[in-house]
């Protein structure tokens, strides 16, 4: 088997399929992680990913590189892209892959999609960047930097999350920022 074949298979065994989201994620690394010096075969503990989507191939990106939330290697910042930045912690290098935008003439079938994905030059379907991340040092795996304790609702929060409002330590929901409403 091929390197792809490898870590399509990987892909699929996580997303369920190989859909053209997962055909496109699995290039992203693989394009991401050579630029990096990187072998995608082998999980690389030096790695940090953002992904700027979470769709398909956010999936691809999480089954083949390994990095994932719960081990702060995966950081989602959804700006709606097919676009992801690697990171190497250890000599500060990035790359940044995104989806060049979709031909005309490209298939509507998702099978022919998925294949045009698949056997296209690499200069055809991804945009390479070299960029600079700044990884803010809460955000990096290990130990919490700082955990303090919301005044309002007693809850715990950790990595810097808080708000300071004058005499009091906020959570983000006690502050305003709050996606659900009690009921
Ligand atoms: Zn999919
Ligand atoms: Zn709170």
């Amino acid at each position: 088997m091929n390197a792809i074949t490898t870590l399509l298979e990987k892909a699929k065994q996580f997303h369920g399929d190989i859909c053209p989201g997962i055909a496109t994620g699995t290039r992203m690394t693989i394009a991401a992680m050579r630029e990096l010096g990187m072998n995608p075969l082998e999980k690389n503990q030096n790695l940090i990913v953002y992904v700027e989507i979470d769709r398909c191939a956010t999936d691809a990106i999480q089954a083949i590189t390994g990095c994932s939330l719960g081990h702060r290697t995966l950081k989602v910042l959804n700006f709606g892209k097919f676009a992801a930045t690697f990171v190497d912690t250890q000599n500060g290098k990035a790359v940044r892959v995104s989806q060049l935008p979709k031909k005309e003439d490209q298939p509507t079938d998702m099978n022919e999609l998925r294949d045009m994905i698949l056997n296209a030059p690499e200069e055809q379907i991804i945009r390479i960047q070299e960029v600079s991340v700044q990884i803010p040092p809460e955000d990096m795996p290990g130990f919490p930097s700082r955990s303090v304790t919301c005044s309002k609702c007693k809850e715990q929060i950790m990595d810097g999350r808080d708000i300071q409002k004058g005499e009091l330590i906020l959570c983000k929901s006690c502050s305003g920022e709050a996606y659900y409403s009690s009921l």
